[in-house]
């Protein structure tokens, strides 16, 4: 006999396989020897009340053979020698799923990638962390997997009507990840394992008989009636196709820049700057389950969420990493750029999260008029990127360089007052503090001070620790790549641009994804609307 029930257990109940077994026993009204297995088909945590529950939706076996989960198969084919292939710039994860899902269309996909393989890699991480240099071609955001591969890893996405959520995550556990992201609300993998999965991904690719060159930045291209012929290496290489997907992610300032010299449509589009803030991860366990419920350790590390519209714009926190360390992003020299990760146990002693406010044309545009800043095109599709630079900039200096980033903790940074020290910080180039608002502009400062006041109300103090609005917690600038500040058009339907049928704008860059799932699903898009 097989059932499905629903369990509201206590953090105690939940631990292990044998008090799990027995709460099923108990609520089923059977022995436990009866019980033969179960799957988990959904978990989530409800810490809204005094007592915290973990509620579980699962599918348990009774009195007969227990059979694993099945998961999703896939019909990977031998691509090698396809007439028709399609050219795939940037191997992040919307350029990854983009070819694995021509492979099973029978088509060639052909990867070119700026940056190295994951080892390679990870030695440049380790210089730009340790030495305060960077690799404009080799950091957090260029290389294999692009962004996602040393990110955080947290899987949820709000976009669950652009595609299959369900089969993304069946793909990443078909290329190693845990199955516990197929039922958690908040499925993380973390950044230790990550690189495997992407590896793994990469040879699935080139086994089939699709193609991943890295170090292959594209420079150039050439476009014959409407259709991109050929794309050109910096090295100079060339390459045809037959078509060919953009998915080069937010931090490509030269393909929007190449595009917008060739006269290709790009369209200015909005985004969310701000800062990174960390708080000891004890206080945001104290203010989210209470001061000693989790003493045995039985509850993950806390996070939160939050979001406020403050004078016509929304500020929110944006990719929270509990037990997490915050990760210099940037891919220049002279630009400070942060985001966050953490590894799957999410055991640093931080919390982190991006806290940003969300930017429109006009705001850009009316900060630039009241400077009477004259050098800026208030219709440039550019507009918003030169923007974001010029901030990340500032950021820079601000820092004193190597990547040192400027910080003030929260309290001094609404009172505007200097922080004569700082706590301890997980970045490891180092922070240095500094008046937050002489690099941050003040219609994104002021909402941001506002804004803290008021998520410390939404996050009382609880037993010895203080609330969420702390001068324990430091905010370290700047978040300012949460997505794309350029759109490339296209086609609702084709999915190609309106002007270049063969070209194929996917992703975050293009201003269609927000995150590895979202990305994921958008290259999955693309590569079906293909045509040839
Ligand atoms: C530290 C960090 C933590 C993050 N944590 C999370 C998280 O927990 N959850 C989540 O959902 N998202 C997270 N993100 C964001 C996520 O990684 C991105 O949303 C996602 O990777 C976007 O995918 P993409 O394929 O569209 O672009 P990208 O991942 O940016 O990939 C683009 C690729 O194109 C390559 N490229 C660029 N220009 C060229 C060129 N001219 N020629 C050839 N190749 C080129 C780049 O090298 C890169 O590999 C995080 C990002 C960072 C940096």
């Amino acid at each position: 006999m097989q059932e499905k029930l629903t369990l509201r257990l206590l953090p105690s109940q939940a631990s292990s396989h044998e008090a799990f077994t027995e709460h099923i026993a108990k609520t089923t009204g059977k022995k436990v020897s009866e019980i033969t297995g179960y799957h988990i088909l959904k978990k989530s945590i409800d810490a809204r009340g005094k007592i915290i529950w973990i509620n579980h939706t699962v599918h348990v076996f009774i009195n007969e053979p227990f059979h694993k989960r099945t998961l999703q198969n896939f019909d990977f084919q031998n691509v090698g020698g396809a007439a028709k292939k399609v050219i795939i710039i940037g191997g992040g994860p919307a350029g990854i799923f983009a070819a694995l899902q021509l492979i099973e269309l029978g088509i060639k996909p052909i990867i070119l990638e700026r940056g190295k393989e994951v080892r390679a890699r990870r030695r440049d991480l380790a210089v730009l962390n340790k030495e305060g240099l960077i690799n404009t071609e080799s950091n957090y955001c260029f290389g294999e997997g692009g962004a996602g591969t040393y990110s955080d890893g947290k899987l949820y996405t709000r976009s669950n009507k652009r595609g299959d959520i369900n089969r993304i995550l069946n793909l990443f556990v078909h290329f190693g990840a845990e199955e516990n992201i197929l039922y958690e609300a908040h499925p993380h993998i973390g950044t230790n394992k990550l690189p495997a999965i992407i590896t793994a991904m990469r040879k699935r690719i080139m086994d089939c008989g699709g193609e991943f060159h890295f170090e292959k930045k594209i420079t150039d291209f050439t476009v014959e009636k409407n259709k991109i012929k050929l794309v050109k290496t910096a090295d100079g290489e060339i390459f045809p196709g037959d078509a060919f997907i953009l998915a080069t992610g937010h931090s490509a300032r030269d393909i929007f820049k190449l595009l917008h010299q060739k006269n290709i449509e790009i369209i200015a589009k909005g985004f969310a700057l701000g800062v990174r803030i960390e708080h000891p991860q004890e206080l945001i366990n104290s203010i989210q389950y209470g001061g000693s419920i989790n003493k045995e350790g039985l509850l993950p590390p806390a996070s939160y969420s939050f979001v406020e519209r403050v004078e016509g714009r929304g500020v929110f926190s944006f990719c929270m990493c509990p037990g997490g360390i915050i990760a210099p992003a940037a891919t220049n020299e002279n630009e400070l750029v942060v985001n966050g990760w953490s590894p799957s146990k999410r055991n640093n002693p931080y919390a982190n999260s991006g806290m940003v406010v969300q930017v429109e044309k006009e705001d850009v545009a009316k900060y630039y008029s009241d400077k009477k800043n004259k050098h800026h095109d208030f219709k440039s599709p550019l507009l918003m990127m030169y923007f974001q630079k010029e901030v990340e900039e500032k950021s820079f200096l601000a820092g004193g360089g190597k990547f040192v980033a400027p910080a003030q903790r929260m309290v001094d940074f609404t009172e505007e007052k200097f922080s004569r020290s700082l706590p301890g910080c997980s970045y490891l180039p180092g922070i240095q503090s500094a008046l937050l608002n002489e690099a941050l502009p003040p219609f994104i400062n002021d909402r941001l001070q506002i804004a803290l006041r008021s998520f410390g109300k939404k996050m009382p103090a609880k037993n010895k620790f203080s609330n969420y609005f702390t001068n324990e917690a430091v905010l370290v600038a700047t978040e300012s790549r949460t997505s794309s500040p350029v759109r490339i058009p296209r086609d609702e339907k084709r999915l190609h641009h309106p002007s270049i049928i063969n070209l194929f704008p996917c992703g975050e860059g293009a201003g269609y994804a927000g995150g590895i799932v979202s990305a994921a699903m958008d290259g999955e898009r693309v590569a079906q609307a293909i045509d040839i």
